[in-house]
């Protein structure tokens, strides 16, 4: 399968690892859209928010087990946004499910068009 992620998840394709744990692995964003930008991809090739099921449901909480821990090790003491893009109206670039951390400034309100 061509995926970029599972293809940085793997270590062929070199990337900032911020954590990295038995499902989970966190890095920086290549194109940081504030002034710090973490994506969390479950080591699971999920294609999406939009797949995620009963069996597969616990990725996603070990993923969510390990943003306070991201979050944490990376400053971010006075909050943050996570989000997940799906599909083509959410703009989801890259088919393998991730979870934006962005923080380290306040960000804007609006988060719709
Ligand atoms: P999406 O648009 O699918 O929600 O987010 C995909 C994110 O992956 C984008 O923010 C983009 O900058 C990031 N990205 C795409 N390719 C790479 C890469 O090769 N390395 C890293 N570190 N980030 C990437
Ligand atoms: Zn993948």
């Amino acid at each position: 399968m061509d995926c970029i992620f599972c293809a940085i998840i793997r270590g062929e394709i070199p990337s900032k690892k911020l954590y990295e744990d038995e499902a989970v692995y966190s890095f920086a964003d290549i194109n940081p859209q504030a002034p710090v930008h973490a994506l969390v991809v479950p080591k699971k090739h999920i294609p999406s928010a939009d797949a995620i099921n009963g069996e597969n449901a616990d990725e996603v909480k070990k993923i969510f087990c390990a943003i306070p821990k991201i979050a944490a090790s990376l400053g971010l003491k006075n909050g943050y946004r996570v989000i997940t893009n799906v599909g083509e109206d959410g703009c989801q670039s890259v088919k393998h499910i991730h979870f934006h951390v962005l923080g380290g400034a306040k960000l804007p309100e609006n988060m719709g068009v």
